[in-house]
């Protein structure tokens, strides 16, 4: 198996990559380690902020995001002081989310890249990498690369086979969510935090039939100890639905046990072999910012991609890190200051202290206009 880019993994950024790179005439192979079906009925991510919708509409993949995915343009955070909405549509830059499930996406992007000429071998788990020939190892024998890209996630096979001189910056925030499915309408217009002492409560809409929300719960919690009527009754706790109305309940169709942890690789290159997505940065769920970061790497390394396959100018390969590494680090600085704003310490000696400057945060965050466009930007924007 020989192609002149070759992707390890079809999730948002192995797949938005290979359609850039299909639209620019290049021969792209994609191996998954999963089947169509499991990739495309994997539930994760929602929220897109407006850079990827630009680079979706820029591409020419958009066509079920337009269909069918929404607009949402404000937040509601909620505690024991009461509750205040930001319009982010009116602060920062002025954009807005649009939410359309990932295995939606995920759905879209396949029938476009094959429709686009792609290879896409479905089945398929890469066991062995080789950075330098741009070479992988499978169960069927080998693929080989001109250049190979690691988008097989923060687990995979390709993000092992860096040098130890790459650096691996590491966080696990000690926190951990319990994400579920409701298959129940969004109980309220804008996603909503919750903060309480039993710990964070979220809810974030996804369809009108399924909604996500989250629970902060122990990071050694199993999904096992939370079936459906303790899940509601602690987010109905957590939500103070005494004070600002019901949720509208149904089944919950998936949950799973998040812990919080965000890395970054750098360099996010070695040898023909370059990392994109979670493979290159893994980011806590806390701004939703994985998916979108995985789409802004893609459409940087399409480019220079492009730029080395058709005139054999590689500086745009060269500089892959050096452009994309600032713009991780804002999204995980951001995404630690969300954690920061959600979670309060639920014990040890300055834990009062701690609640109370959490307290302030939100003071600011309600009442400064400076504060709001400061949150405005970076929660749409990367
Ligand atoms: P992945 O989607 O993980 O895809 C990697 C692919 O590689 C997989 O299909 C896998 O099967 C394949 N693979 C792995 N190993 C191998 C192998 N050895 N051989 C072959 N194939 C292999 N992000 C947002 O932007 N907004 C959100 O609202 C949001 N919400 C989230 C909610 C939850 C509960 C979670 C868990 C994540 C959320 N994210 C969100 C993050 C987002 O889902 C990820 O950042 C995104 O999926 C990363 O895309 P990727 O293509 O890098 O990796």
């Amino acid at each position: 198996d020989q192609a002149t880019v070759l992707i390890v993994g079809a999730g948002p950024a192995g797949l938005v990559l290979g359609n850039l790179l299909r639209a620019n005439g290049i021969d792209t192979l994609i191996l998954e380690r999963g089947s169509r079906e499991r990739v495309q009925t994997r539930a994760r991510a929602g929220f897109l902020g407006a850079n990827s919708a630009r680079v979706l509409a820029e591409h020419g993949l958009d066509a079920g995001l337009r269909q069918r995915g929404q607009w949402h343009y404000k937040c509601a955070f909620r505690d024991s002081d009461g509750q205040f909405e930001l319009n982010y549509a009116a602060l920062g830059r002025g954009e807005v989310h649009t939410v359309y499930p990932q295995q939606d996406l995920v759905t879209d992007l396949i029938a476009e890249y094959l429709d686009r000429g792609g290879r896409l071998r479905f089945d398929v788990t890469v066991t062995g990498v080789d950075p330098k020939t741009a070479t992988v190892r499978h169960l069927d024998g080998q693929s080989k690369g001109r250049f190979l890209i690691g988008c097989d996630g923060s687990n995979g096979v390709t993000r092992a086979a860096m040098p130890a001189s790459a650096v691996r910056h590491a966080r696990d925030h000690g926190i951990a969510w319990l994400a579920v499915l409701a298959q129940a309408p969004p109980s309220m217009s804008a996603v909503t935090y919750a903060m309480h002492d039993n710990g964070f409560a979220g809810h974030m809409a996804r369809s009108p039939e399924i909604t996500r929300y989250y629970l902060q719960v122990s990071p050694d919690d199993s999904p096992a100890a939370w079936p459906d009527e303790r899940v509601w009754a602690e987010l109905n706790t957590r939500m103070r639905v005494d004070r600002f109305g019901p949720l509208r309940q149904g089944p919950i169709v998936e949950r799973r046990v998040v812990r919080l942890r965000s890395d970054v690789v750098d360099p996010m290159r070695h040898g023909r072999m370059f990392l994109a997505g979670d493979a290159a940065s893994l980011i806590s769920p806390s701004a939703a910012k994985g998916a979108n970061l995985a789409i802004m790497q893609a459409e940087v390394l399409a480019k220079a991609l492009t730029d080395a396959v058709a005139t054999g100018d590689e500086r745009g390969l060269e500089a892959y890190s050096s452009t994309c590494l600032p713009r991780i680090w804002r999204a995980q600085e951001f995404s630690h200051w969300m954690i920061t704003l959600l979670h309060g310490p639920s014990n040890g000696p300055d834990a009062g202290f701690q609640r109370v400057l959490r307290r302030a945060r939100l003071d600011s965050l309600r009442d400064s206009r400076s504060h709001q466009d400061f949150f405005a930007e970076n929660y749409v924007g990367i």
